[in-house]
């Protein structure tokens, strides 16, 4: 237990018989049946992700991975369904699945009511498509998740007192859309002191995040800010073709993605790059080194889309179970 004396959890029948747990429950899995509802409609077929493997997503800014001894082999639980995805479109040319990953983030994450050890994502994955059709494709999934639970749920949305007009801007369609390199550029301009080699932090996020009135994209993070499998441009060196999608209302981060490398000689690299040994990655880059279709992709957080379409205070609160950074809890 973070030893600050606030741990915010209740215990787990007042959890549960809440009326506002269980509405927020409800509008969850509206946004989840929304999700598949569109996706399968667009030919992505739904897989269920693994939750052990020998290796795992290592760009998990600060977060530990938990080991398994399986058979005496050191597995991870997954942070990420990332290489796995990758290896699924050797089955399917665009796959989803809504998938459970557990990071031990930093114990001082316990408060800032976006982390939880254990979370969810609505992931992702279509071979041979360029960032801007995967940008178009979460700006329709989403509007679609949104639009589905705010007309099918009215009566939870008013037990949570949500606003449905906090929608208006998202459901008239076309999400905002800035760089990387602008977001800094803005966060510094009112005195925000944000790195611009780094992922935009937590308070400049929240800075922009409380700006907007509906959710918008910052794209082309540096090179070092993320994961060895998000590609670099051909044209800018150091740019990444990746991007974060930011909800409105200071609700922060929702989702990140990528166009991905599947160029075997440029994954090794990008792997030293980090510090780590490619070794690891033996049957991913024995995959990849046999060839792996080109994507692009993302991984839109469960919960935190839940905390912003219900209108929570928490990520947490959109959990029925919830781990909070170490704060022991069933
Ligand atoms: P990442 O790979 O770190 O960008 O994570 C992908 C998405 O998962 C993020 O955009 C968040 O929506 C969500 N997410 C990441 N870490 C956490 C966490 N510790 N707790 C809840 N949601 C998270
Ligand atoms: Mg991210």
């Amino acid at each position: 237990m973070p030893d600050d004396g606030r741990t915010p959890l209740p215990g787990t029948r007042s959890h549960l018989t809440s009326p506002a747990t269980r509405s927020t429950l409800r509008i969850q899995g509206g946004l989840l049946a929304a999700a598949r509802e569109h996706l399968t409609s667009a030919g992505f077929t739904e897989l269920l992700p693994p939750v052990i493997g020998p290796v795992t997503d290592p760009g998990s800014r600060g977060a530990k991975q938990v080991d398994v001894d399986f058979y005496g082999h050191r597995y991870k639980l997954m942070t990420s369904a990332i290489l796995y995805k990758q290896a699924s479109l050797l089955a399917f040319d665009k796959i989803f699945c809504i998938a459970p990953n557990v990071r031990l983030e930093p114990l001082e994450t316990a408060h800032t009511d976006r982390h939880l050890a254990e979370f969810h994502q609505l992931d992702v994955e279509v071979a041979g498509a360029g960032r801007d059709e995967v940008l178009q494709l979460i700006e329709d999934l989403v509007t679609h998740m949104v639009r589905r639970t705010s007309e099918t749920l009215p009566e939870d949305f008013a037990v949570l007192g949500r606003d449905p007009d906090a929608f208006a801007d998202l459901l008239r369609g076309g999400f905002g859309r800035t760089t990387h390199t602008d977001a800094v550029a803005e966060l510094q301009a009112v005195g925000h002191d944000q790195n611009p080699d780094a992922e935009i932090d937590w308070a400049g996020e929240a800075l922009l995040s409380r700006k907007a009135s509906r959710p918008f994209f910052v794209t082309d993070y540096p090179k070092g800010s993320r994961g060895f499998y998000d590609r670099e441009s051909r044209t800018e060196p150091g740019v990444l073709r990746n991007f974060d999608l930011i909800a409105p209302e200071g609700y922060g981060e929702l989702c990140s993605g990528s166009e991905r490398t599947n160029d075997y000689a440029d994954i090794v690299t990008r792997i030293r790059e980090t510090g780590e040994n490619p070794q690891k990655y033996s049957w991913y880059l024995d995959l990849v080194r046999a060839g792996v279709p080109a994507s692009a992709g993302f991984g839109i957080g469960v919960e935190r889309l839940t905390r912003y379409v219900a209108g929570r205070e928490s990520a947490w609160q959109a959990s029925a179970f919830p781990k909070l950074p170490g704060v022991v809890s069933p």
